[in-house]
């Protein structure tokens, strides 16, 4: 998009031209939920919400070279090789969608990743988010997923209608093996040691907007949008 595009957002979207560019990255450690408001602001700005989490587990689902490499880390709550996750997340940055901006979930998770992604794009925001360690640890181990649709609930703050079994299609609800008690022990772990030095960095480059965490996923996504520009 030309740059007067972007500095005269409001003016081009009344001609029907794009909306503004948003380049955003969600940081923050396992747990904190970010990625239910990485996905309510990506609908709400039509980018798309790039988790490589999720791109991870639909490569390992898929069963190919690349997933059977990536699944050891992942069940054990390390993190995968910078190169594997690099590669699908380069795959994924080259669809037309994400030109329109894009929503990164989980990436980057150290400062290899973060150098690699400046030499890619640009941003214009990195919103950390952050809660107590025993709250993280509570929420990752009550987390329960349907297989089949993906939607996630909580045993005690977000529990399913009938017990154990999805809303949406009745499938039995599994846990992830990465929300089992050792495997958080290592992703916390994981987060303070590689992922917490990148608040710095990009604190030093000005583009952090701390987010305080707690609270509705209603309240959370009210200060999410008074962080960035509007739409
Ligand atoms: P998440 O869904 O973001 O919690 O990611 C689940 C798992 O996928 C992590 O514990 C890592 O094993 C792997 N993973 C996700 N994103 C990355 C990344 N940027 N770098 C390395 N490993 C990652």
């Amino acid at each position: 998009m030309p740059r007067d595009a972007r500095s005269f957002g409001g003016r081009y979207r009344a001609a029907g031209l794009p909306r503004r560019v948003l380049r955003v990255v969600f940081l923050g450690p396992p747990g904190v939920g970010k990625g239910t408001q990485a996905s309510r602001l990506a609908t709400e700005r039509g980018i798309p919400h790039l988790s490589t989490g999720d791109l991870l587990r639909a490569t390992v689902a898929a069963g190919t070279p690349l997933g059977r490499e990536a699944e050891g880390y992942m069940r054990a709550g390390q993190l995968v090789p910078d190169d594997l996750v690099l590669r699908i997340l380069a795959g994924r940055f080259a669809e037309p969608d994400a030109r329109a901006g894009f929503l990164l979930d989980g990436f980057p998770r150290n400062l290899a990743q973060a150098s690699r992604l400046e030499t890619m794009t640009a941003l214009d925001a990195v919103l950390s988010f952050d809660l107590p360690a025993e709250v993280l640890v509570a929420r990752l181990s009550g987390r329960r997923v349907c297989p089949v649709c993906h939607s996630v609930y909580h045993i005690t703050d977000h529990p399913p209608k009938v017990a154990g079994r999805c809303d949406r299609d009745g499938v039995e609800l599994v846990q992830r093996p990465d929300d089992r008690p050792e495997a958080i022990a290592t992703r916390l772990a994981v987060y303070a040691e590689q992922t917490a030095p990148l608040l710095d960095y990009y604190r030093a480059r000005g583009l952090l907007r701390p987010i305080a965490a707690d609270g509705s996923p209603d309240e959370v996504a009210a200060r999410v949008r008074a962080a960035l520009p509007p739409p």
